[in-house]
């Protein structure tokens, strides 16, 4: 196959990115905005080795599972993968993901329980990390790109972020103040974070700029506390140059440095520096299913990578102990905060590298009866993972991922000290998007 040829194909799998990928003479083509079961013409854009990438030309034959894109920036912003498609074989695709990840990378041939899909798919969000363009408006990233694609109506965000962001938008061209530039390192305005607790609607605004502090404070706090939900309006300072959004200084301009949502009916604080997942609702079917199979009544449980506390206060109820380890000191603040205002005494946090703490708590002879464990992107190291299943050997580990890749890179490791994997259930937190959460449940046997 050639640049620029023009061939017919037939979709008949899906991408992680999600991209329809079809067969043609033995070699995978990736075409973005096509749908397996489409019969489309293709014109070839990439070739590589042993795969192309294409672009859709014209639809010949139309996918049962399409439907119309009801956004306008569909497919040029980085955000959703699957706005042409029904929500149910959005979710087929999913599942499948996992499935072929626990196969194919983990050597494992288990298929996974049902996967518990979202009632809503729209303005589901509870946080949006919005760059400035050069002119004032605010977008998203384009796939793989730092290219920004203005956006004024996310779908995946609540209405409310939209206005704010409008409104911000409108104070920055009004008062000409400077956005950043990535290569040369200079401007001010980086980006507008922007959280929602939505069981109390607080709501967070966190300008991140490259500098100390911003000119024309007063004209947009003015601006802003017109929303009456806003809790909290701060800055963020990131003067380096790098592609990671937020730098590790806040200052508090208006109220208070957090919100406060309720999460499995636990009160939880959240700082801007925390992490907490951005689906409050399908969050709470995927700590119930956590729990399902963590049965943490009466156990020691260690719940590393814990961000706010979220997972292990959601069982310290029923928990002998829970202690939680996490890198960011803001977050295990708030966790101990979350334990205190909650009245939960049973609990210990821990600031420090999730490997290194796992190794502490072992030498000093705790015993864990369940490991949870819920890692970034990246999964969990090695080390830790052997002294999880040869230092406190729990009976089990329960395993919350956001990568099915690296989950079952992990899961062969746990398979081969001895831990097998007895079921796994894939939660959409992420609709619309290729994202998706999976907990799974191992055994040691
Ligand atoms: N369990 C929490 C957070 C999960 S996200 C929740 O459900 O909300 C992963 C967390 O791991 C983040 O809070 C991140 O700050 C933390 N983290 C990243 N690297 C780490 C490390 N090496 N050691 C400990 N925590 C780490």
């Amino acid at each position: 196959m050639n640049k620029n040829d023009e061939i017919i194909l037939e979709i008949t799998s899906t991408s992680t990115e999600g991209f329809g990928v079809g067969k043609h003479g033995g070699i995978a083509v990736f075409v973005p905005n096509t749908a397996e079961g489409d019969v489309a013409l293709i014109k070839i854009l990439k070739v590589k080795k042993t795969y192309c990438y294409g672009k859709l030309l014209e639809l010949k034959t139309p996918s049962p599972s399409r439907t119309e894109p009801d956004c306008a920036t569909f497919l040029q912003c980085g955000g959703c993968a699957y706005r042409h498609i029904t929500y149910t074989k959005e979710c087929q695709i999913k599942s499948q993901k996992v499935y072929d990840c626990i196969k194919r990378i983990g050597g494992i041939d288990l298929p996974p329980e049902p996967i518990i899909s979202a009632n809503n798919i729209l303005g589901y969000r509870n946080k949006a990390q919005l760059p400035f363009a050069q002119n004032h408006n605010t977008g998203f990233y384009a796939l793989h790109s730092h290219r920004i694609v203005e956006t004024e109506n996310c779908l995946l965000s609540p209405q409310v972020f939209n206005e704010i962001a409008a409104t911000t938008s409108r104070w920055a061209k009004k008062y000409n103040i400077s956005v950043y530039n990535e290569a040369a390192n200079t401007g001010l305005l980086r980006h507008l974070y922007l959280r929602i607790a939505k069981a109390t609607n607080e709501i967070m605004v966190v300008l991140v700029i490259n500098g100390s502090d911003i000119p024309f404070k007063e004209e947009l706090l003015c601006e802003l506390k017109k929303f009456t939900a806003l809790k909290s309006i701060g800055l963020n300072i990131n003067k380096m140059q790098t592609n990671v959004i937020l730098g590790n200084t806040c200052k508090t301009l208006y109220g208070q440095d957090y919100i406060t949502d309720i999460l499995c009916g636990v009160k939880i604080r959240i700082s801007a520096l925390s992490f907490y997942q951005v689906n409050r609702d399908m969050t709470e079917l995927l700590y119930k299913k956590a729990a399902e199979y963590a049965e943490p009544k009466n156990k020691n449980i260690l719940d590393l990578y814990c961000g706010a506390g979220t997972i292990g206060l959601s069982m310290a109820d029923a928990a002998k102990s829970v202690t939680g380890v996490e890198i960011i000191p803001e977050a295990i603040n708030d966790a101990k905060i979350n334990a205190q205002e909650n009245g939960l005494t049973n609990t210990t946090f821990i600031c420090a590298d999730a490997t290194v703490a796992a190794n502490d708590l072992n030498n000093q002879n705790y015993k864990a009866d369940v490991v949870i464990l819920d890692p970034p992107r990246k999964g969990c190291e090695e080390q830790l993972i052997k002294t999880v299943a040869t230092g406190f050997a729990p009976k089990k580990v329960v395993y919350i991922s956001c990568d099915p890749a690296t989950l079952a890179r992990d899961a062969k490791l746990f398979d081969s000290l001895g831990y097998k994997l007895v079921k796994y259930t894939p939660v959409d937190l992420f609709p619309r998007t290729h994202h998706i959460e999976t907990v799974a449940l191992f055994k040691k046997v």
